[in-house]
């Protein structure tokens, strides 16, 4: 395959020098930092807004002027974050916007929680996503969010994270012993575990108030939140309370070229969109944004999702302060819709494209369009966006490929690219190949992440 005629993915590794290997270690390390910190979008929500503070970004309100190289940052409702960089020409030349998720697959806690049952005290659960239900039980989880306590006073909000210290306890959703599963395991795994039996097992010690006759378990777990976060069960009603893998980014293989962890899906392209960004050394041609938005897990709705006017208004307030007409700057803006694609799995290539998949290696990849069924619910990039990126990532010395989501017919998936180019905004797919997505532990190679972090640099410049 040396005959330049042909194509084939190549490996970042052929081409990656030993300063370059050095650089993306390095790279690897802020992002495990950024995963451990960020399992939550409210939580990777904070994280970016304090790196991007210390990289001089300011909150935009509207009615500031909007002048090159300038350096803003708005927050959507504490759960997605917009990073701006004001180019050299106006906002009517477009922008070069990165959209990735912060959100990703979890148990949510239920509106009403709590219950004792058997000498145990339990959360209800309703998950989030697209999970494999029997991947979840037992494994160590950690308690995550914010309960909104309504006082005589007004509204205070509760930060709870509970799991992530090592020092602290963790939760977690039993299973069946194999010894009474015979029945179980003869049920498909779609059926193996039911929602309703992941139930999260928070406590067992009785209170001491011996007035009480009934649930003195779940009393002592409510002695406890008082006593911790002055909560009362009436406010779990006014609460986004999660549970996560209760473990750390770690390096896996001998030889530390890949990550583990919780919420690749999409930090593993939310993280280089976002320190591309702040990166920038010089003020770029082009206004360049990246979006981070919520609720891409189950389907981008919502006023924290991508099709939220939050996008559209923040634009609009910019346009106006150059005054340049809104429609004009979209219509000239393109767009990365940076999110994971699968990647080829020698173990599963019974549902895998050989040709057409992404690898694990290959470096950043350009996603045409996803969607199912013959290409229903895709945004399917045009060719000239597809040329477009080609040459972009071609110039600046990126190891790149194409990726598609297994065997036609298998299956299906989508991402934001759809809710971008609805707006007129030419936009295609690019991020980071995952291996087991949507796993409590999904795996990504960091050389990907690298090229990844690379190439949209080489966008916003573009
Ligand atoms: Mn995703
Ligand atoms: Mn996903």
């Amino acid at each position: 395959m040396e005959n330049e005629l042909f194509y084939d993915k190549k490996t970042v590794w052929d081409s990656l020098t030993e300063e370059q290997e050095s650089a993306m270690m390095d790279y690897a390390e802020g992002y495990k930092a950024f995963l451990d910190a960020g399992k939550t979008e409210r939580d990777a929500v904070r994280y970016l807004t304090a790196k991007a503070e210390a990289k001089g970004f300011v909150p935009f309100t509207r009615g500031m002027a909007v002048k090159a190289g300038d350096k803003f940052y708005s927050v959507n409702r504490n759960k997605g974050i917009i990073l701006t960089v004001i180019g050299k020409q106006p906002l009517s030349a477009g922008i070069h916007l990165t959209a990735a998720h912060l959100d990703a697959p979890r148990i949510d806690i239920r509106t009403v929680p709590l219950y004792e049952d058997s000498g145990m005290a339990m959360f209800k659960t309703h998950y989030y996503g697209g999970i494999k239900k029997y991947q979840w039980t037992t494994i160590p989880l950690e308690l995550r969010g914010v309960v909104c306590v309504v006082t005589d006073e007004g509204v205070r909000s509760v930060d709870i994270s509970i799991g992530a210290k090592p020092e602290d306890p963790v939760f977690v959703i039993t299973d069946l012993l194999p010894h009474l599963a015979a029945e179980q395991m003869n049920k498909t795994m779609l059926k193996g575990i039911a929602a309703e039996q992941m139930n999260i097992l928070i406590g067992s010690k009785p209170s001491k108030n011996e007035d009480e006759k009934t649930d003195r378990i779940k009393l002592a777990v409510l002695e406890f939140l008082n006593k911790t976060y002055g909560i009362k069960e009436e406010d779990f009603l006014s609460a986004e309370l999660s549970c996560v893998p209760a473990f750390n980014a770690r390096d896996i293989g001998f030889d530390r070229t890949l990550i583990g962890a919780y919420g690749h899906d999409d930090r593993v392209c939310s993280y280089p969109a976002a320190t591309a960004l702040l990166d920038l050394t010089e003020t770029p041609e082009h206004t360049c944004m990246a979006v981070l938005v919520d609720k891409e897990e189950i389907g981008s709705d919502g006023v924290t999702g991508m099709q939220s006017r939050f996008f559209d208004t923040l634009v609009g307030d910019l346009c106006r302060a150059q005054d340049v007409l809104f429609d004009e700057c979209i219509e000239h803006s393109v767009c990365l819709s940076a999110d994971v694609c699968n990647a080829y799995d020698p173990n599963y290539p019974e549902v895998s494209e050989r040709r057409n998949d992404a690898r694990i290696n290959c470096g950043l990849a350009l996603v045409k369009y996803t969607g199912a069924r013959g290409k229903s619910g895709a945004s399917d990039a045009t060719a000239e966006l597809m040329a477009r990126m080609r040459y972009c990532f071609n110039k600046a010395g990126i190891t790149w490929q194409t990726g598609q989501l297994g065997k036609v017919d298998q299956g299906g998936g989508g991402t934001v690219a759809m809710f971008m180019a609805n707006r007129n905004i030419d936009t295609v797919d690019a991020g980071v190949p995952v291996l087991s997505m949507h796993a409590p532990f999904e795996c990504i190679a960091k050389v990907d992440l690298y090229m990844t972090y690379l190439g949209f640099g080489a966008f916003y410049n573009m």
